[in-house]
């Protein structure tokens, strides 16, 4: 049967404690094409743990028949050190709390050390480069130094995923429809992956400014075609995509079987697993710029009283939330509203009930690019 599960040490642990990835691998070692799925990197996002869950059990299931075909690492639980982070009861996933940042930002940009080492080193052969630079690129990995647990935690997924054909990183939003994060020059050749997983909503940039772990696969590859000015054929050879399951709260086995189902679909469908897909479903998605996302912003501290229902269309100046001050001494005037910036889909939305200054209170994609947005399209440093 070819299903293996590995361990991975990870460096950073305080004296005598010790962490480790689990890694559930299916087929061989090498195999093509290869896949790599992982959950939970921001540690208390739950949904994709559930996904993962059910996803090893059809794995398990193909294996057991012989149906893989290619390389699939599975890590369900992709980060061990969020999943240990508890305040106040709460499990704290998101951001490192010893420092080292939000666990799913600071991937290292591989693109100009690849430049470097392979200026004058590739082929007229697409092929043959896509081999060229994965050795590359896994050898940049090996060799990166990681400071911290955190850093050391990147480092590990990176030298698993870095190499894959297919990269889908399982996370949630607060409260939210599912949606996609693909890089631009992916689309619309990824189109089966929506339609596979019946998203409705991608949200593209080439390059999002944040680090996440999907662009750190994918981003070098036409990123180093840039460097190196055309001289030498380089296709986008990782699709990579941060899956967003909904919202926090969407925990649900019926609802994780039934995405674990759409990812073996996703994966027979890329040739990973033997046999015949299903049917492609018909897009009736839409993929908007991540620059054309309104994110709707808390200007001061409130009670967050939403108007506005995830999946809603809104229009440019409708109210999506209010604000309440319950501490004014006049109630007349404690409630501030917050409007749309664009006309769109309202797709996100704060959980808390209680906002600070700055606080992200709604999204909503809107079909332009909004003036104004930087460089830095996601939340969250
Ligand atoms: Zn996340």
């Amino acid at each position: 049967m070819s299903r293996s599960v590995f361990e991975i040490p990870l460096a950073g642990a305080s004296p005598g404690t010790r962490r480790v990835l689990k890694v559930r691998r299916y087929g061989e070692p090498g195999a093509r094409p290869k896949a790599y799925i992982q959950a939970g990197l921001h540690a208390e996002e739950v949904p994709g743990m559930l996904v993962a869950h059910h996803l090893c059990r059809r794995l398990d299931e193909a294996a057991a028949e012989g149906r893989v075909r290619g390389e699939i690492l599975v890590l369900p639980v992709a980060n061990p050190v969020g999943l240990d982070q508890v305040i106040d009861e709460r499990l704290l996933g998101r951001f490192d709390l010893a420092g080292g940042g939000n666990f799913n930002r600071h991937y290292p940009d591989l693109a100009e050390p690849l430049a470097e080492a392979l200026r004058g080193r590739l082929t007229d052969d697409a092929g043959e480069n896509v081999v060229r630079i994965r050795s590359a690129m896994a050898g940049l990995v090996h060799d990166r130094r990681a400071v911290g647990a955190a850093d050391a935690l990147r480092t590990a997924l990176l030298g698993l995923a870095i190499t894959a054909d297919i990269v889908l990183d399982l996370h949630c939003d607060d409260e939210a429809l599912a949606h996609l994060y693909l890089g631009t020059p992916l689309w619309p050749e990824a189109e089966d992956l929506p339609r596979d997983l019946g998203t409705q909503l991608v949200l593209l940039a080439e390059t999002s400014g944040g680090e996440p772990f999907d662009e750190a696969c994918s981003t070098p590859w036409w990123r180093l075609r840039a460097l190196l000015g055309g001289a030498a054929p380089i296709p986008a050879a990782c699709l990579a995509a941060t899956v967003e399951l909904r919202g926090m709260t969407d925990v649900d086995d019926a609802l994780a079987a039934a995405d674990a189902e759409r990812l073996i679909a996703v994966l027979t469908r890329r040739g990973a697993l033997a046999g015949n897909p299903p049917p492609l479903p018909p897009w009736r998605g839409t993929a908007l710029p991540l620059a054309g996302v309104d994110m709707v912003a808390a200007p001061s501290a409130g009670i967050v009283c939403h108007r506005a229902a995830v999946g809603a269309r809104v229009r440019k100046g409708q109210v999506v939330a209010e604000l309440v001050d319950p501490s004014v001494e006049d109630p007349a005037a404690a409630r501030m509203p917050l409007f749309a910036g664009c006309d769109g889909l309202l797709f996100g939305r704060i959980q808390q009930r209680f906002a600070r200054a700055g606080d992200v209170i709604a999204k909503i994609a809107g079909a332009d690019p909004l003036p104004g947005k930087g460089t830095h399209l996601l939340t969250g440093v």
